[in-house]
């Protein structure tokens, strides 16, 4: 298996048309080593009116409009069975481009064909509700499609939140206009090529890679687009939802975390240091849900940070794409730079660094975004670095004196994502999952994703979910119908 580089033709999917964006063509890198792996053309301003005018006539057009779920579900499937062909293309792609490494970035590509086939089963299954009539009428609930969706996605696992998107818009029936983040579009670009060539309607798909504060914001103003489904940081979900509320546009957001890892005193310690590791450093922290706060158990916190700090010391950091990396660089040197930030700030509170805390020396890692996964303690919970979400391999360790105290602690966040716990006892377990604010809490395990089980956030983490059944529903609009049945002239006017 070859893993060099191949480029994707420099050119963006406008309107069923592949063209060179009207924007700057801008350099996509390599975060393994800082160099430039090739030049992708932004989208203008004007690219998105035409996306949107394009994608508005799509799903007007009876040629999709019309089809009955069964139909328009063939789409998903090819599109799916096209993305599995592509599957070690992508993966490498992704790999290259977002520095994750391989074995991630296949799951990521698998997934995203699962989610096509997926959304393609729900729609085929989904039923239209006979409602119980009141008087002498039938009443139905239909779903119908919202028309042009934008689509905003971050730079973290593009190809899979790319489908978490696309996959149920389409089913909806609606269009989709994608905006990628700026730092990774080549996947993206890729998809789009895969689901061109899949034979969608032309139209029905735009992808416009360029910045979030042009591109990305004449996107969600634009007067065409009906719902926008956005997943990024909080601040960005926050102001995109100003717009919403301004244009009464539903808009649903997957925002940002600082997730709780608990471990109790009964917990399997070598199970949860494995899950600890997985649910922080893997991505090299790079994720939503990453459990970046962890609350250790008073009476096993010295035996598990031991453990858990030697068990990090041993991971191994190097470029994603070379076999048995288990922490690749971060996305993008400047990501480097804002994450070493917040070490800096923890030591200047008076953090104890455990481990890492400094970027490689290693002359191998050198000229790449790669910082070593850290783990400080000696902090209370209102240190910068448990409170803000950092996005990288930083773990901030906690002892807890009981669960009424644990509880609040965790709770004690504006986020409200995920959570885990690790414990023998299931109904300690229990207990605490319900007492968690979070959109998912993960028991003895963590960091696994389901396409059929809702994901979403609670608090400043999120509004609406995404995945499962009710997945296709946030693109839809219900219709209620009343069908007469009464022969008689109405008596209110005779
Ligand atoms: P970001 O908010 O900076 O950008 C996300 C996307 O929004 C990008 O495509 C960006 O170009 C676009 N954007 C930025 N400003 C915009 C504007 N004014 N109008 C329209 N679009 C705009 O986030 P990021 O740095 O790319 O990603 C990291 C963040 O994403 C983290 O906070 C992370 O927690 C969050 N995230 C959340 C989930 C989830 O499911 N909850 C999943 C992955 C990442």
């Amino acid at each position: 298996m070859t893993t060099a580089f191949e480029p994707v033709a420099d050119e963006i999917l406008v309107a069923g048309s592949w063209k060179l964006g009207g924007g700057a063509a801008t350099a996509v890198i390599d975060p393994a080593t800082g160099e430039t792996l090739q030049h992708v053309t932004h989208a203008t301003v004007e690219d998105v009116g035409t996306a949107v005018a394009a994608g508005a006539a799509a799903a007007a057009d009876p040629a999709w409009r019309d089809l009955l779920p069964h139909q328009r579900a063939r789409y998903l499937h090819r599109i799916a069975d096209a993305v599995d062909a592509a599957a070690e293309r992508l993966a490498l792609l992704q790999s290259w481009n977002t520095g994750k490494t391989l074995t991630e970035t296949r799951a990521l590509v698998a997934s995203a064909a699962g989610t096509f086939r997926y959304f393609a089963a729900v729609l085929e299954t989904a039923d239209a509700e006979l409602t119980t009539p009141r008087g002498p009428y039938l009443t139905m609930s239909l779903y119908e499609p919202i028309g042009v969706v934008a689509a905003i996605t971050p730079w973290n696992s593009p190809i899979a939140s790319d489908a978490q998107k696309i996959a149920p818009a389409l089913a909806a029936g609606n269009a989709v206009v994608l905006k990628p983040a700026e730092w990774t579009p080549l996947v993206s670009l890729a998809l789009a090529r895969l689901i061109d060539e899949s034979g969608l309607p032309p139209g029905l798909l735009s992808v416009l890679p360029g910045k979030g504060s042009v591109v990305g914001d004449a996107l969600v103003r634009h007067p065409g687009v009906g719902k926008v489904s956005f997943t990024g940081g909080t601040t960005t979900g926050r102001a995109l939802a100003h717009v919403a509320a301004e244009k009464l546009m539903p808009i649903s957001l997957e925002l940002g975390g600082k997730s709780p890892t608990v471990v109790l005193d009964d917990a399997d310690l070598d199970q949860a240091v494995n899950g600890v590791l997985f649910g922080i450093f893997s991505s090299s922290g790079q994720s939503c849900v990453a459990g970046s706060r962890l609350y250790v158990d008073v009476s096993r916190y010295d035996e598990f940070l031991d453990r858990l700090v030697a068990a990090a010391r041993a991971l191994r950091i190097g470029p994603g794409r070379e076999p048995g990396v288990q922490v690749g660089p971060l996305v993008h040197h400047r990501h480097r730079d804002a994450v070493a930030a917040h070490v800096e700030a923890a030591r200047a509170e008076g953090g104890r660094i455990r481990c890492g805390g400094t970027i490689p020396d290693d002359p191998r890692l050198a000229a790449g975004a790669y910082y070593p996964p850290t783990i400080i303690d000696g902090l209370g919970d209102d240190a910068q670095v448990c409170r803000s979400e950092i996005f990288g391999p930083v773990l901030v360790a906690l002892p807890f004196d009981g669960e009424d105290e644990l509880i609040a602690r965790a709770n004690d966040s504006v986020y409200g994502l995920a959570a885990g716990i690790w414990t023998r006892d299931y109904r300690r377990a229990w207990r605490l999952a319900r007492r968690l604010q979070a959109g998912t809490v993960w028991i003895n395990t963590y960091k696994q994703f389901s396409i059929s089980t809702p994901f979403g956030g609670v608090k400043e983490s999120g509004l609406g979910v995404e995945k499962g059944r009710a997945g296709i529903a946030a693109y839809s609009r219900q219709k209620s119908v009343y069908l007469g049945m009464d022969p008689e002239p109405h008596p209110w006017a005779r």
